[in-house]
């Protein structure tokens, strides 16, 4: 049985990143291809809840995190006139909050220099073209005609994965006629935590992301045909759905909204990639096996979470497939857990935005909690 020496992760991003950390963390030589030729990581946050936090704390950076992001307690969800009903979030553990609020860029600029600290090879500007497996490792052609030989692969390229596609082949995956759009803003005095107000026809999140400036996400039904949105309309459209909102906090954002090239406008997708996630030497990881909705705050998350995990089995050194097959273990129920539930919460704010009626099982608060209350076990 070889020993696993010498990985190469297709795919620089959150999961990409956090798993050539915890690789070289038990002393492997980890290289990332990473497609864009530069990182060019948009401004608005993203939600880390406790499991995510203790997921990077196992990467060396969980502190850095906190110290550049904005910790905050569990989310209150209230009515559109600002009447909370209930809160939700992972419960604190340890030293970690419920949520850290960051910005994208920075939470990307965290992982970044730890990858640099503790010695990733980047190739920027590249992908891979052709992949073999074989026996005791993967032999892969790169889309500038270069090539290497590896241990492992790991493909961490996102939801239009191509490791995927050269592995497994076409799995698409599904819009939910649901969008998010999202816009930052200097943050409000009186916000002290996170926000959800549940509207007739749309959903707004309002999160702290540093002691002064916040993010707000809109979540609306566009239609099952996915329509394309013209620059011109964004702001029209995005302020329209505000308006559903007297409370202040939210109705107050509406002149602040000025710019369209600042809106980030995206259809919600998700993939469930069959178990297992692996063929040979190549192990699909993130979005690209498992993506999600964002309605439990948790695909960043999972993908962290599998760094970590993949990392504790590889240490154990006794072969690749024994490795992978733990790595499932570990990894597909939780991770099937979130995208399943992020789906039937989909669903039901789908019903109730084209105004049809809800199941009777429909009880958004109890999924939520209970899928939380799950995350926060130990992984
Ligand atoms: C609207 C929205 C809001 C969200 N909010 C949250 C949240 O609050 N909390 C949370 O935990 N999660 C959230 N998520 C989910 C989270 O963004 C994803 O789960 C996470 O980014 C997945 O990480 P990844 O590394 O698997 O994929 P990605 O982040 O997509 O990274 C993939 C990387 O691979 C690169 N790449 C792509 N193709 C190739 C290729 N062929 N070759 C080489 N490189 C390639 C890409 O450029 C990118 O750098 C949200 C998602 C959406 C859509």
């Amino acid at each position: 049985m070889k020993a696993i020496e010498k990985v190469l992760i297709v795919g620089g991003g959150i999961g990409g990143q956090s798993t050539a950390i915890a690789l070289r963390q038990i002393g492997i030589a980890v290289e990332i291809v990473e497609i864009l030729p530069q990182y060019d990581v948009y401004g608005v946050g993203i939600i880390q809840m406790s499991n995510a936090l203790r997921a990077l704390d196992a990467l060396g950076v969980a502190d850095e995190a906190l110290k550049r992001g904005c910790p905050y307690d569990k989310v209150k969800m209230c009515t559109p006139t600002g009447h909370q009903f209930n809160e939700i979030g992972t419960p604190p553990m340890g030293r970690f909050p419920s949520h850290n609020g960051i910005s994208r860029r920075i939470l990307h600029e965290v992982l970044h220099e730890r990858c640099e600290t503790v010695g990733v090879q980047f190739r920027m500007g590249l992908t891979v073209d052709q992949i073999t497996d074989k026996e005791n490792g993967v032999d892969v052609v790169f889309s500038d005609g270069t090539t290497g030989s590896y241990d492992l692969l790991i493909g961490a390229d996102g939801v239009n994965s191509k490791v995927r596609k050269l592995i497994f082949g076409d799995y698409f995956p599904k819009y939910v006629g649901l969008s998010v759009w999202r816009y930052a803003f200097d943050r409000p005095k009186d916000l002290e935590t996170g926000y959800m107000y549940f509207g007739k026809h749309s959903k707004v999140g309002l999160i702290p992301m540093t002691k002064d400036k916040i993010y707000m996400f809109v979540v609306s039904a566009e239609g099952a045909d996915n329509p394309f949105i013209a620059e011109d309309q964004m702001i029209p459209k995005l302020k329209s759905y505000l308006e559903e909102y007297p409370v202040p906090m939210v109705h107050d954002l509406i002149d602040q909204i000025t710019e369209p090239k600042l809106i980030n406008y995206r259809p919600l997708e998700t993939l469930h990639l069959p178990d297992p996630w692996y063929k040979g030497n190549v192990l699909i990881i993130g979005d690209g096996a498992h993506a999600t909705i964002p309605h439990l705050g948790s695909g960043a998350a999972l993908a962290i979470e599998d760094a970590v995990v993949l990392a504790q089995e590889i240490a154990k050194q006794d072969g690749t497939q024994a490795i992978f097959a733990r790595f499932m273990n570990r990894r597909l129920e939780r991770c099937k857990m979130v995208v399943e539930a992020s789906e039937k919460l989909g669903e039901w704010e789908l019903l109730e935005y084209e105004g049809k009626p809800l199941p009777e099982e429909a009880n958004a608060g109890a999924v939520m909690g209970k899928t939380l209350m799950a995350l926060a076990q130990p992984i």
